[in-house]
């Protein structure tokens, strides 16, 4: 290469130029300012970039344009070609056993490591989200989105039931895409926070940082938009910031635990906002995804269990992957405090509640206050009425912390079957029984009897 006979530096600075004034700053600072020109050749110029992730996005991206323009400027064909330049080596981590994850995010996650987002969690990502028949569709396209956020599968709805990896997934893209595109902003929101945010910002008059927070985003996820149900006016907003995000390509993850043609009181057209996109389900996992899924959180929290007591677990905990997860954690946690080993007995009788009652799902709110006011000779009306005396409000209490405990309500809508009681009032009689159980040795036993008198009543229905 003779850098003085080919230089074709200026029709770079030239190029750059035009896509500045085409481009938004935005879209300029993600994937322009780190383009380095390193050299020419005879109709070829080369530019540096950090990661071929990045140099992938540009191409398919901007290439087409980039050599267009570069013919306008030089009257002839410039090809571009790009070499890598990793200024840090990545760090390598320990590569971790057999595992049947999207193995693609380790390549991101160890090249760098990037200042942790504040809604996602660290252990949802990819790397550990095991992939089975069950799921595939919905990790691969989840996958896609993650490598390129607006390009491929906008709006994408992933929809299925309790526990199913749902949020594990929506967050992986967030993690993903956080972690491996500079300055991209990342939005992750349940629903429930999005309606309370909403709500909050037109009670202080803030209509307008709220829209400014949504609206520019590159990536926004919306987690169980089921909950948007009756919300008229958040679904009004959420409708003007989704046709505000998809023009511009802006991409969204919405998940649902039905689908949406099943959502009641949601207005059509944002039903078929929703629906445009891509739509995947997530199904139960089959035996062998559990045993995957099982050994994987066992290697993850880093104990060792027989494949025995796998097996024992995964043929009676069928519903879903948070009850393989709570199966373990007790297992753990008893092991811990006697020192033992867990055999396939000590699995069985510790584990027996759960054996006998894998199904929480037919668990209703009803059920529960029924069993709670029996319990404490009260009426259910008494529970979900106005009064505050003792005698009913600390049943009342246990009764809110229970329905948290073992259902998926949030607490919004365990407010409102109390009685229309406010979210924070739900939040502090959680709190107070927590504590009060920390106080009260005596407490914890009767409210795991209830609980357990609580699921016997469900599973009968
Ligand atoms: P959902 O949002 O659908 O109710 P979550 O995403 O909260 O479910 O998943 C429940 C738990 O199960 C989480 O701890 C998650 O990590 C785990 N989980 C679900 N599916 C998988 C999977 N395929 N691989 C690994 N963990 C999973
Ligand atoms: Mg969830």
């Amino acid at each position: 290469m003779d850098k003085s006979k080919w230089d074709y530096s200026v029709f770079w600075k030239e190029t750059l130029n035009l896509l500045r004034s085409e481009l938004s700053e935005q879209e300029i600072g993600m994937w322009f300012n780190n383009i380095v020109y390193s050299s020419s050749t005879d109709k070829k110029i080369i530019l540096s970039v950090p990661s071929s992730f990045y140099r992938d996005q540009l191409k398919e991206r901007y290439l087409a344009r980039i050599g267009k323009l570069l013919k306008d400027l030089s009257g002839s064909e410039i090809e571009i070609d790009f070499i890598i330049n990793k200024s840090s080596p990545p760090p390598k981590k320990a590569p971790s056993k057999k595992s049947s994850s999207l193995k693609e995010e380790k390549k991101i996650t160890d090249q760098v490591t990037r200042k942790i987002h504040p809604d996602l969690r660290q252990d949802y990502s990819f790397e550990n989200f095991v992939v089975g028949d069950n799921n595939s569709f919905a990790a691969n396209a989840s996958m896609a989105i993650a490598k390129n956020p607006g390009k491929t599968y906008n709006p994408c709805l992933i929809y299925g039931g309790v526990g199913l990896g749902k949020t594990h997934l929506i967050q992986s893209i967030g993690r993903y895409a956080h972690n491996s595109i500079d300055d991209i902003r990342v939005v992750y929101v349940t629903a429930e926070q999005f309606t309370n945010e909403f709500i909050q910002a037109i009670k202080e008059n803030k209509q307008h940082q709220f829209k400014n927070k949504y609206r520019k985003v590159d990536i926004l996820l919306i987690d169980d938009i089921h909950f948007l149900q009756s919300k008229d006016a958040t679904q009004e907003e959420l409708f003007h910031t989704f046709n505000a995000l998809y023009d511009s390509n802006k991409q969204m993850v919405f998940t649902c635990d039905r689908p949406v043609s099943e959502l009641k009181n949601l207005t059509d057209r944002l039903k078929s906002r929703f629906e445009r996109g891509l739509n995947v389900d997530l199904m139960p996992p089959s035996f062998e995804t559990r045993i995957a899924i099982l050994k994987k959180k066992i290697e993850e929290k880093n104990v060792i269990i027989s494949d025995d007591v796998v097996e024992i677990i995964c043929q009676n905990v069928t519903s879903h992957v948070r009850d393989l997860e709570a199966a373990l954690t007790k297992l753990i946690a008893y092991a811990d405090l006697l020192n033992k080993n867990i055999t396939v007995e000590i699995a069985k009788h510790q584990l027996k509640d759960m054996f006998a009652n894998p199904q929480l799902n037919n668990i209703t709110i009803d059920v529960i206050q029924r069993v709670v006011a029996d319990y404490f000779n009260l009426t259910p009306n008494d529970l979900r009425g106005k009064k505050r005396t003792k005698a009913i409000a600390f049943p009342r209490q246990i009764a809110m912390y229970i329905t948290r405990e073992i259902t998926e309500y949030s607490t919004t809508e365990v407010g409102l079957e109390f009685g229309g009681r406010d979210h924070t009032t739900v939040m502090h009689a959680c709190q107070r029984v927590d504590s009060k159980m920390k106080a009260d040795p005596s407490i914890e036993p009767y409210i795991r009897n209830l609980i357990q008198k609580i699921k016997e009543t469900g599973t009968k229905l």
